[in-house]
């Protein structure tokens, strides 16, 4: 099972992947943990990134799909993966065709969970306050900028899935569970 799933900062994205790998026996490629790692690492890479990361914005197309383009013909892809943060940009959604076309893959879903914008700002303050330590970009002004982000760059792409007639849009402000089962139900 391939899919993509797509969501805005807070609508619970990382956890329902988390759910669905167990599920099915999948990975989850998530280019923001893989980012995260490259930080850890004080890798060339991940120096580069911080800052940007640290401010809420996304890091280059080509640094990301180079990192997608390694990671996605690894092994362990060959059972089912689960693009999470990834494609991002009209440009990386563009460059991901081609490079599923090279190697033969297909995607079976695309997914968005939908959150409206002000109940994010809700979740985003309390995750804030949460979790102080654990993410750089949790603080609820880079939160903000990073919904501002998503809304300009990445819901075109959405709009591109919406307009190939592939888009499977679940109301992210049910329960974990909820929400889960409904993408569950189009999986
Ligand atoms: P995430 O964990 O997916 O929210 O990603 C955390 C941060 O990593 C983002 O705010 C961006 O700075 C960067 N990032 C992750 N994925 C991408 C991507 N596909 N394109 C550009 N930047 C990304």
């Amino acid at each position: 099972m391939k899919l993509i799933l797509f969501g805005p900062p807070g609508a619970g994205k990382g956890t329902q992947a988390k759910m669905l790998i167990d599920k099915f026996n999948i990975v989850q490629i998530s280019t923001g943990d893989m980012l995260r790692d490259e930080v850890q690492s004080e890798t060339e890479l991940g120096k580069s990134a911080k800052f940007i990361m640290d401010r809420g914005d996304l890091v280059s197309d080509d640094i990301i799909f180079a990192m997608i383009k390694k990671r996605i013909q690894m092994s362990d892809c060959n059972n089912g993966f689960i693009l999470d943060g990834f494609p991002r940009t009209l440009n990386q959604a563009i460059g991901l065709e081609g490079l599923l076309e090279d190697l033969k893959i297909e995607i079976e879903k695309v997914i968005e969970i939908e959150v409206d914008e002000n109940l994010l700002l809700e979740r985003i303050n309390k995750r804030a306050l949460e979790d102080k330590n654990t993410r750089n970009d949790d603080n609820s002004l880079i939160l903000k900028n990073r919904i501002n982000v998503y809304k300009k760059d990445t819901v075109p792409v959405i709009e591109y899935y919406k307009s190939l007639r592939r888009l499977n849009t679940i109301n992210g402000t049910q329960s974990i569970e909820k929400v889960f089962q409904d993408i569950v139900k189009i999986l």
